[in-house]
């Protein structure tokens, strides 16, 4: 494992989602899972990270430690309950002021802020005046953007004009894929100088392949071929169109597994199984047992669950959204479609389910990924946007 020379304090932002959530949900998906990975891989190599959520469960104690150097703390800010994204905007102010009186009183000094999401990005900018240290922000969603896919609810003014102002009051903007940083460029008039881009990691221990056979033994599937979704079910990820065109293959020796969505309990209808919320470090599970993994989305920043299911060597057909069009080799490790069009759709699943896609030619694409590498990248940002030397 590796150790940085010096190490760093860094205060993470994700006021709207604790990261302790389970994931799956409407608003828990891949930003918590990257918050937890980059925390970790950051405090295994000797830094401290503190990441700051709202508090919305009276039953939570303030202070969690969940890695070697990594706290969770919760802040209050309103009622300490569940509300939703928008309502929380109203106490913004106060959650950052009593993050600030927190830090005051356990006499802690940050190197650096690193904000995730709009409403931690307007805490951001308040904290980066107040203690006169670098402010590193992430979007993972642009409301500009999924506004201009136009499928599901409209995003309000509010949040585009705070992306706006996080965009320009920040040092750095970190974004997933360069066609983000073109999105922040031409839908925001982010400064092109102020924007890195940097993937997104996966934990390469975690998602490893597993034998299909003891894969599909442990989560009690039988014979049939398994297509397999995972995320959060709105309407941008397209499952809709995956349903349709598993309807349209019209094989009755294939099922659909669902994994995600809010509702607890598993159930089945003639074509999909739905396996609800499944713990995260029960999915190489998933991936290693399905034939192939779906990727229906109309619009993602990134996308983790490619990663994942490469990771796992399950072949992807996937629209071209997010980062994934870099992990695709055509016909080796998948099929990337040009829009999620259920017809072009069955017929990119059925060449999949009767090619041969060998497992390594999925992992290899990948590994580059590692969160070790990415967290190297991150750590120059952090860097260099701090004022203290730290070599
Ligand atoms: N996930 C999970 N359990 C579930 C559903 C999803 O652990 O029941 C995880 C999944 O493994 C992935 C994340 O949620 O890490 C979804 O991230 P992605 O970037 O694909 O989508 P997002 O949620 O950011 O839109």
């Amino acid at each position: 494992m590796k150790k940085d020379s010096s190490s760093l304090k860094i205060a993470l932002l994700s006021v709207h989602s604790c990261p302790l959530q389970k994931l799956g949900g409407e608003d828990t998906g891949g930003m918590s899972v990257y918050i937890r990975e980059l925390a970790r891989e950051l405090g295994s190599r000797g830094h401290q990270v503190d990441i700051y959520t709202r508090a919305h469960d009276p039953r939570d104690q303030q202070v969690y430690y969940l890695d070697t150097n990594v706290r969770l703390i919760h802040i209050e800010a309103g009622r300490v309950e569940e509300i939703n994204k928008l309502a929380i905007f109203p106490h913004a102010r106060d959650l950052a002021r009593n993050l600030n009186r927190f830090k005051r009183q356990n006499n802690i000094e940050y190197d650096v802020i690193h904000s995730h999401y709009w409403l931690s990005g307007l805490v951001g900018l308040w904290l980066h005046q107040w203690w006169n240290i670098p402010h590193v922000t992430m979007f993972h969603t642009l409301g500009a953007v999924k506004n201009t896919v136009g499928i599901g609810e409209l995003e309000p003014e509010l949040r585009i004009t705070s992306e706006r102002d996080v965009a320009a009051g920040c040092d750095r903007v970190i974004a997933a894929t360069k066609r983000e940083r073109n999105d922040l460029i031409n839908y925001y008039g982010a400064s092109a100088d102020n924007i890195a881009v940097i993937p997104c990691g996966i934990n390469l221990d975690l998602f490893s392949p597993v034998d299909m056979q003891l894969a599909r033994q442990r989560l009690g599937m039988n014979g049939h071929k398994v297509i397999l979704y995972v995320g959060r079910i709105n309407p941008l990820k397209g499952l809709d169109s995956l349903i349709e065109a598993v309807n349209h293959m019209n094989d009755a020796d294939v099922r659909l597994v669902v994994v995600g969505g809010d509702h607890e309990q598993n159930h089945s209808d003639k074509l999909v199984d739905y396996a609800g919320q499944i713990d995260h470090s029960e999915l190489p599970y998933y991936y290693s047992a399905a034939d192939v993994c779906v990727i229906p989305s109309h619009y993602e920043t990134f996308c983790l669950v490619a990663l994942e299911s490469l990771a796992c060597g399950t072949p992807l057909v996937a629209t071209d959204v997010g980062g994934i069009g870099s992990l695709i080799k055509q016909g080796e490790n998948g099929h990337i479609l040009e829009d999620n069009d259920p017809e072009r759709m069955a017929h990119a699943v059925k060449t999949v389910l009767a090619g041969k896609y060998p497992k390594n030619a999925a992992r290899d694409a990948v590994l580059k990924y590692d969160w070790s590498n990415i967290v190297d990248v991150m750590i120059a940002q952090y860097r260099s946007v701090s004022s203290k030397s730290l070599n």
